[in-house]
């Protein structure tokens, strides 16, 4: 691009005999018309492209520039400025008035406005997990983060914002700039906080969907020397020790408070719950026998059931999941219809321009299809979600989730908090 817009600066300059300093987030220089170069100054300290002219008389070839002051800043929007230094200031030059024609205006503008959409990103973009490191939405997002970088050319920095279920994080991506340089790695919890909280500081509209991402199952499991063996026995268990025993979650609107939840209500026991920022932490305590249970999804839990420093007893899926073959599914378990699967999406803030968002969202596909990221996930038993990774399915699903979970928390008698 910047060539095609030098040449556009040098017509200018050219036919204005004025010389030209451009300040662009690459370079900073001065065009003149005697010679087809941009001379390299020290990069400005501000980004943005802006086009200044220079009032003294347009060097000739050969000559060096002695200093780049513009006469006039032109910082921001490089068309308007353009229009505005063309009408306002070329024009009114006595040595040879810019007649420019309507043809390099249209160009002029069509590769600087199409300059601005093709730099994005035009630094680091920073991904959210609106939960604490080392968690499962942290262990997705830091591949996704690494799979989606050679797509983006840029750096993906995965940001940690736990706090209430999530909606703390959810909410500062909600207020972020939308430019594209904060997107947010959120799950099922988007839409089940939306009606968990009175106030959570977004709704669905607060954002631009990018696409859903993947899917994951959800696992019960104790601390390694909890007395149960098997799903009777850890119901037989709760059902006699209900004021004895600990179920950690990551705060109302989690994964692991939804499914903790829904498993203590299926057999009618009210635990001790202890929230956490994330399941990352949480599972540190499991780990450690300060807390005796918890429902977490298979990308936190895997390692450590396969370890064995934790005991598992069942999986939410609909099937087994095949990296985890011994694990019979709730409704194997006599839980009819229990099954939880943890979507997640990612979505930009409201505003997000629409070049930024098509970047977004073919990095996103491009990370589907990158083998290695692929083969991490299935392994840690998420299924990959590539034909929904759009836009309209993210906003559709969206859509569904909402009113379902609300309907369903009404029916079971939650009050929003
Ligand atoms: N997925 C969350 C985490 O990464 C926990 C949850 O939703 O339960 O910590």
């Amino acid at each position: 691009m910047l060539r095609r817009t030098k040449y556009i600066l040098l017509f200018l300059a050219f036919k204005s005999r004025k010389n030209i300093a451009v300040h662009h987030k690459r370079f900073t220089g001065l065009l003149h018309p005697g010679r087809n170069k941009i001379w390299g100054l020290p990069r400005p300290r501000k980004p943005p492209f802006s086009l200044s002219i220079d009032p003294s008389p347009g060097l000739r070839s050969g000559d060096k520039p002695a200093t780049a002051r513009p006469a006039l800043h032109l910082v921001k929007n490089p068309y308007q400025r353009l229009i505005h230094l063309l009408r306002n200031k070329v024009q009114t030059m006595k040595r040879t008035p810019l007649k420019l024609t309507a043809t390099a205006l249209i160009l002029g503008s069509a590769v600087l406005g199409g300059a601005a959409a093709a730099e994005y990103p035009e630094r680091p973009v920073s991904m959210v997990v609106p939960f604490s490191a080392g968690g499962p939405t942290d262990t997705v997002a830091r591949s996704l983060a690494e799979a989606m970088r050679n797509s983006l050319g840029e750096t993906v920095l995965v940001e940690n914002k736990g706090g209430a279920g999530g909606t703390i994080g959810v909410t500062h991506v909600a207020r972020a700039k939308p430019d594209g340089h904060t997107i947010l790695l959120m799950h099922i919890g988007f839409s089940t906080a939306q009606s968990l909280y009175k106030n959570p500081g977004y709704s669905s509209d607060s954002f631009e969907p990018v696409g859903l991402v993947l899917d994951v199952p959800m696992t019960i499991i104790a601390r390694s020397d909890f007395p149960a063996n098997n799903i009777q026995e850890l119901i037989e268990y709760l059902k006699a020790n209900a004021d004895k025993v600990s179920l950690a979650n990551a705060g109302i609107g989690a994964a692991s408070h939804l499914c903790g939840t829904m498993f203590a209500n299926a057999i009618g026991v009210d635990l001790l719950t202890i929230p956490y920022k994330g399941t990352g932490p949480a599972m540190n305590d499991l780990l450690g026998k300060q807390v005796d249970v918890m429902c977490d999804q298979t990308t936190n839990t895997s390692q450590h059931i396969k370890a064995g420093t934790v005991k598992a007893y069942a999986v939410t899926s609909k099937e087994r999941v095949p990296t985890l073959p011994d694990l019979p599914t709730m409704q194997e378990s006599g839980f009819e219809g229990f099954e939880v699967g943890i979507w997640h999406g990612m979505w930009a803030p409201k505003g997000t321009p629409r070049p930024a968002l098509e970047k977004l969202n073919k990095a996103l596909q491009d990370a589907l299809q990158d083998k290695a990221f692929q083969e991490r996930m299935q392994g840690l038993g998420a299924n990959l979600l590539p034909d929904r990774a759009n836009p309209q399915a993210l906003a559709d699903h969206v859509n569904q989730q909402v009113p379902q979970w609300a309907e369903l928390f009404k029916k079971a008698g939650v009050e929003p908090q």
